[in-house]
Parts: structure tokens; sequence; C-alpha cells
């Protein structure tokens, strides 16, 4: 039985009576906070991808971007304890995340847009974390947990690429989770793993919300022509053929690069552009994936 008058709404370990209550009990008050922080946020999707640079990160920044910047409430969790790039990329890389009583604070981005990763934690970016598995598990369960989040429409969790630890730690803690988004290039290696990350998410029992293809052909800025470099229509052909949606392709373009290095999203970008067009039709098919009704989702920025 929890000591009566331990402040549960507040972290164990800022709590002067914490010495009071058994380690079961503080297990107790941390699922209990949990479960709280989870039931403000109505939609919580996973960003992965089967191997790295095909852009998961960016499509993750990209698709809580717009939703943010048409007035929606957005959080992104960079979970990627290793190679945390999402501060890089939002330009919050110099902020470090504060903490209060209740827990800790995000970093705003811009209005209705923060995000958490821990590269806002470290005092030394540089330097690698070599943690093992149940480490990063309690990790993200503390960000889960513990980050005032305060009431979201949509939370993203950028996921490290792979099949490992992450993913299935982040399935395990947040039950209801409405799914993931895979993100693929459309070469072979690249299928082959996403068609892993799609088996992976079966396994877990986590909803496959539909396969992205990022790197799709692009147009020569010199000629107009358009050039597959990485061939094309290979994501759309796997998301056939293992039976989930395909959310859209995203062409290469070299703003989307300079952008990203600025640290600003590329979709808060003013001029028009075919990848910009892209990811409008990318939000929109992930609204009709989470059955967000057309009076919520208004215009898509
Ligand atoms: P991942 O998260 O899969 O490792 P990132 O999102 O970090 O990949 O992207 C890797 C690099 O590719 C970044 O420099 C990013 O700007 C760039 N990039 C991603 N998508 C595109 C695209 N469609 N066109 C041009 N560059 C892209």
């Amino acid at each position: 039985m929890a000591n009566e008058k331990c402040e549960d709404k507040k972290l164990c370990e800022a709590c002067d009576l914490a010495n009071k209550c058994s380690s079961g009990e503080k297990a107790e008050h941390e699922q209990k906070r949990l479960q709280e922080r989870l039931f403000n946020i109505r939609h919580k999707i996973m960003v992965m991808s089967g191997k790295g640079g095909v852009g998961k990160s960016t499509v993750a920044i990209n698709l809580a971007a717009s939703l943010a910047l048409r007035g929606h409430q957005v959080g992104i969790l960079d979970a990627d304890i290793h190679g945390p790039d999402v501060p890089k990329m939002l330009g919050i890389e110099g902020q470090r995340l504060t903490g209060s009583g209740d827990g800790v604070n995000p970093v705003e981005v811009f209005e209705g847009f923060k995000a958490v990763s821990m590269a806002l934690l470290s005092p030394e970016p540089d330097k690698a974390i070599i943690w093992r598995g149940p480490l990063k598990h309690s990790a993200i369960k503390q960000f889960l947990g513990n980050v005032n989040w305060g009431d979201l429409d949509f939370l993203f969790i950028d996921l490290p690429p792979g099949t490992g630890d992450e993913p299935l730690s982040v399935a395990r803690l947040i039950k209801e989770v409405d799914g993931a988004v895979i993100v693929t290039t459309p070469q072979d290696v690249a299928l082959l793993d996403s068609r892993k990350a799609v088996s992976f998410s079966r396994l877990i029992e986590v909803p496959v919300l539909g396969i992205v293809e990022n790197m799709s052909g692009m147009v020569c800025p010199h000629c107009s022509e358009r050039i597959d470099l990485f061939k094309i229509g290979g994501g759309e052909k796997a998301a056939g053929e293992l039976g989930v949606v395909f959310l859209g392709r995203i062409p290469i373009d070299p703003s989307i690069v300079h952008q990203c290095d600025a640290g600003r999203p590329f979709v808060a970008e003013p001029s028009g552009s075919v990848a910009k067009t892209a990811f409008a039709e990318l939000v929109r098919k992930l609204l009709d994936r989470l059955e967000w009704s057309e009076e919520e989702a208004g215009t898509v920025h």
C-alpha cells in the first residue's frame, strides 16, 4: 500500500517521501504516470526503417512539422539513443531539456511542436553512448512517462533503424500505439530490410500504417528530366506483396538536405515543389489511415 502522503504526481526522485515507498510502490507510481501521460496523447505513431540512411528521421520530422504547421499539437520523441539526429535537424541541438518536480519539459521547436531527444540531455553530444537493452528500455520508459508533453494530437516516435530493442520497448510500453510507418528507399537491399521491419511489426503486434518510399527518383535541376537514381516503385510493389498500405513516395530533392542541415523542417519552406506536394499527400494518406475526420484534418499545409 503506497504511503498515503506520497505525492504520486511527482517523480519519485523529486518526492520527499519517496524513501517511505517500497520499490514495488515506486514501480506502480511510474506505471501510473506513464498511463496518465499517454492518455493525453491521441495518436502515437512509430516511424521505423529496416536500415539506416533511408530518410526515416526526415520523414518523421516533416510529417510531425506538417501537422503542427496546420495547428495540431504535435510531439516528436527521438528514440534513437545511439544516433540522435532530430535536434540537429530541428535546429535545437544547442538547447537542453529542463526538469521540474513533475517531469521533464520538452523543447518547443515552434508553436505546437515539441521535441525530446537523448542528445538534449547529454552535455557532450559527440560522445558515443554504449548501453545494453535494459538501460535503453529504462531510458525510453523515462521519456514516455516523465516528459510533460501536455495534450497532444500526435506523438511521432523516431526509432533507430532495424529491429532491435527500442521498437520492442516502445511497443511494450505503449500498448495502444496506433501503428508504424515504415520508411524505405527503392533499391532491393533497402526493400529486403523493410520487409523485415513489416514482419517485425507483425511479430510485436504493432499495426503497420503503411510504407513510404523515400528518395524515389529526382527531377534534374538542369534539364528537368526525371532520373530514377535508386530505381522507383519498389516500395509500392513491396507494400502490395506484403498486404500493407502504400502511403506514398517522396522524391530526392537537394533542398531537403539543405533544410535538414540548416535545422529547419523542409515542409516549412514557403516555396512549392514536387517533394512538398508529396509530403502533403503523405500527411493526407496518414490521416486517412488514422481515420482522422476531414473536419479535424482541415487544410493540408
Ligand atoms: P535515417 O533516419 O533513415 O538514417 P535521415 O533522415 O537521417 O535518414 O536522412 C539521411 C540524409 O538523407 C539526410 O542528410 C537527409 O537530409 C537526406 N534525405 C532524406 N530524404 C531525402 C530526400 N527525399 N531528398 C534528399 N535528401 C534526403
